[in-house]
């Protein structure tokens, strides 16, 4: 079986093609600058067209969704119903949804006897406890709004504990694992038993870890404070928060990990500082979730940091499972959110 997983951004579209089963993808490929002023591609219909128009057949297409609230828990085969709930969707992700659900619509009309799914980022998370998802707010807006905790990196989180699992030897059912999406955007969840139970992304990928260029963690009320100071207004905060902060705005060089840790090597004190504050945010989320779940059998780094600078996961462990009886493995595991999304196409379709 042929799956096409598309993840349709708001001026790109990334594909990647797989024959299921199996992990190896057969093509892949990314069409940019979507709606650009000068693009040959008007919008996303014409961007499908071309990457249809580069493969031969496919038998499934597997959409990545980034929000699917409280609605979706799994992976749906979509149908009209389904493709109204993520338009609901859309005012509580309002950068993500509508560039998912505009790949879905031309898909649609361009494949319309093919059967899509949709994936979405957040279901995995949607086994959380109330505890762990309610904000200490009125719960009125939870009630009215929707608004709590709903986490991202799902499909992430997802592939890379069951790689731990297979690596490990050991049924996730019998395992406890805290995984470290660290990438540009960064998120870490606690895996209990295969089942997420908390994760430090919230009811926007804003919350939790220092990323690359979003805060994580403040005050909230940092953010009138700084609004009144500053004389922002809500696109200035929101644009503040999500675009100049983190890596970028502590160190005031880069969001990019790589080049801060160069120039910490060269004796940058703002790009080493910026390097400490987000190992240290880390080390406390591991710590937290070492907490609720009691014990750890193994802490996976996954993502662009999290694969590939082994300075920064050697400082995030360094002294963190001193107190522990007995130590989790370390294991860095690639992500694939394709491939797990391409998996999930798959398995609905076998009525698996
Ligand atoms: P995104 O969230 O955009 O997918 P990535 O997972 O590509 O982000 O991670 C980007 C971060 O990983 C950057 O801070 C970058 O410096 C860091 N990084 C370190 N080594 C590498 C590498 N070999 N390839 C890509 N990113 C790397």
């Amino acid at each position: 079986m042929k799956v096409l997983v598309i993840n349709s951004g708001s001026s790109s579209i990334k594909y990647k093609l797989f024959r299921m089963p199996g992990k190896k993808y057969i093509a892949k490929g990314t069409i940019e600058h979507i709606g650009e002023k000068g693009s040959a591609v008007c919008d996303h219909y014409a961007g499908l067209k071309m990457i249809l128009g580069k493969i031969n057949s496919v038998d499934v297409v597997g959409h990545r969704v980034v929000h699917g609230a409280e609605k979706f828990k799994e992976p749906v085969l979509i149908d009209n119903q389904v493709v109204r709930k993520i338009r609901q969707c859309c005012s509580i992700a309002p950068l993500h949804n509508p560039a998912n659900l505009a790949g879905i619509l031309a898909c649609k009309k361009l494949l319309p006897g093919t059967k899509q799914v949709a994936v979405f980022d957040t279901a995995f998370h949607q086994t959380l406890p109330p505890h762990a998802y309610i904000y200490g707010l009125p719960y009125r807006y939870y009630k009215r709004f929707g608004i709590r905790k709903y986490g991202f990196h799902g499909t992430s989180h997802e592939y890379v504990a069951h790689e731990a699992s297979r690596i490990l030897k050991k049924p996730l059912k019998h395992l406890k694992i805290i995984t470290c999406h660290l990438g540009n955007g960064c998120s870490i969840t606690a895996v209990d038993r295969g089942r997420s139970i908390d994760t430090s992304m919230g009811f926007t990928p804003l919350e939790g870890l220092v990323m690359g260029t979003r805060c994580g963690d403040i005050d909230p009320a940092l953010v009138t404070y700084i609004m009144q100071k500053d004389k922002l207004d809500i696109c200035g905060i929101e644009d503040m928060l999500n675009k100049a902060s983190g890596l970028k705005g502590i160190s005031g060089i880069s969001n990019d990990m790589r080049a801060l840790c160069a120039k910490e090597r060269s004796g940058n004190k703002r790009a080493a500082l910026a390097a400490d504050i987000f190992v240290y945010r880390v080390k406390k989320y591991i710590g937290a979730y070492i907490a609720v779940m009691g014990k750890v059998d193994a802490v996976v780094f996954t993502a662009g940091i999290g694969q590939n600078q082994q300075e920064i996961r050697q400082e995030i462990c360094r002294g963190i499972f001193d107190a522990l009886k007995k130590k989790p493995r370390l294991l860095v595991i690639p992500t694939d959110e394709e491939l797990m999304i391409a998996h999930s196409a798959f398995k609905l379709m076998n009525g698996r």
